[in-house]
């Protein structure tokens, strides 16, 4: 059987092997359900409180900032509906964003606010114009995607942070790809509020975090008992978040390591721009998520290679979402204005702690082949 090689990182990634252990350990000899007054419930509690000490210590927020949520998703549900109880009813964002920001705007725009979405450069860069000549308290939400999970694209957060601020408006950032790769400070960058995702950063599944400054006074997400300060009511994921809380107390090591990662990543990027024809990388060649490397190749279907790599083992994503059979090219590469020959076929790689070279000097002489193949 063929080794599998796994550059999907960007959709999820391998728990950590010492995190697994630890809360199986865990939650093999202790289930006590934290509002419990006895010694178990005591224990998960302190569990619960430990691991939101190490989220706020990862991202520069204070622990009482932390609310732990079912993902990412939730996060950026929970921050954009905010919108609907402020007084001037106006969100911006951009048109790179996930669609958990996305379908959200959307739904928000069908109940009475305005919704503005700032173009993007080529590379996937963020305008702000349409932003600065906004009125000053026009707008109550900013809400700007860290790094993008599929061109890889980092954004200046500290100045569009700052420019939400200057028209009175609270700034909020989805870090779910950027947390564990770019050393994130929320204090330092002026973010009023960020999400962040186990998963994407070797942790569990179902469990992520919404930081919201206390200066910020936030509605309910759930309602029901007292967890997580009464905003969001649920017996706590106590083994998700104790996974979160341990990967983010490695967060720091993973970013004195990070240049391991990008040079597999630029040795990644330089072979295949040299070795396959009609290929583009797409977005920012210097602002760029450590472990995406993204492309389009000129006149391929992207989801035939992808599963033609899946057969040799190769798990990789493409940047398209297949629609009712047909094929739609993603918002992403859209707003970046893509060529037709280039747009369907766009293939994301991305990498993480336990990618190797060998893996990647496999993948590009498979990938080379598949490309002549389907062409
Ligand atoms: C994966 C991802 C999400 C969703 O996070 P979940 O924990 O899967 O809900 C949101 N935003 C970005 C940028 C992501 O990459």
């Amino acid at each position: 059987m063929k080794n599998k090689i796994y550059l999907d990182n960007a959709s999820t990634t391998k728990i950590d092997d010492d995190i697994l252990d630890k809360v199986i350990d865990y939650i093999r000899q202790s289930y006590g359900n934290p509002s419990s007054l006895y010694k178990d419930g005591k224990e998960a509690k302190k569990i619960i409180e430990n691991a939101r000490i190490q989220v706020a210590k990862a991202i520069g927020a204070k622990e009482n900032e932390i609310y732990f949520t079912s993902g990412g998703t939730e996060a950026d549900n929970w921050i954009l509906k905010q919108v609907l109880n402020s007084e001037k009813k106006a969100l911006v964002t951009s048109k790179l964003e996930h669609h958990a920001i996305l379908n959200t705007a959307e739904f928000l725009s069908k109940n009475g606010v305005s919704v503005k979405y700032l173009d993007v450069d080529k590379n996937g860069k963020v305008l702000s114009d349409k932003l600065e000549k906004m009125n000053s308290g026009e707008v109550s939400l900013v809400s700007i995607m860290y790094s993008n999970n599929e061109i890889g694209t980092i954004q200046d957060i500290k100045k569009l942070a700052e420019l939400a601020h200057e028209k009175g408006a609270i700034f909020h950032t989805d870090a779910v790809q950027a947390l564990g790769k770019i050393d994130i400070d929320v204090k330092r960058d002026g973010i009023d509020a960020l999400s962040l995702s186990g998963h994407k950063i070797h942790a569990f599944k179902g469990i992520g975090a919404l930081y919201v400054s206390d200066k910020i006074k936030i509605t309910p997400q759930i309602f029901g008992g007292e967890q997580e300060r009464g905003k969001r009511a649920s017996t706590e994921n106590v083994g998700g978040i104790m996974s979160l809380g341990l990967a983010c107390e490695k967060i720091n090591d993973e970013i004195e390591n990070i240049d391991k990662i990008i040079n597999l990543r630029d040795y990644f990027i330089k072979n295949v721009l040299e070795n396959i024809d009609g290929v583009i990388l797409t977005g920012d060649r210097v602002d760029r998520i450590a472990n995406i490397a993204s492309f389009c190749f000129k006149d391929v279907d992207s989801s035939l290679a992808l599963i033609l790599l899946d057969k040799e083992g190769i798990s990789v994503s493409a940047g398209s979402a297949c629609m009712s059979g047909s094929i739609e090219p993603s918002h992403v590469l859209q707003a970046i204005g893509v060529g037709n020959e280039y747009i369907k076929g766009s293939l994301r790689f991305s990498f993480s702690k336990y990618t190797t070279k060998e893996e990647l000097d496999i993948t590009l002489e498979t990938l080379k082949k598949i490309i002549q193949k389907v062409r």
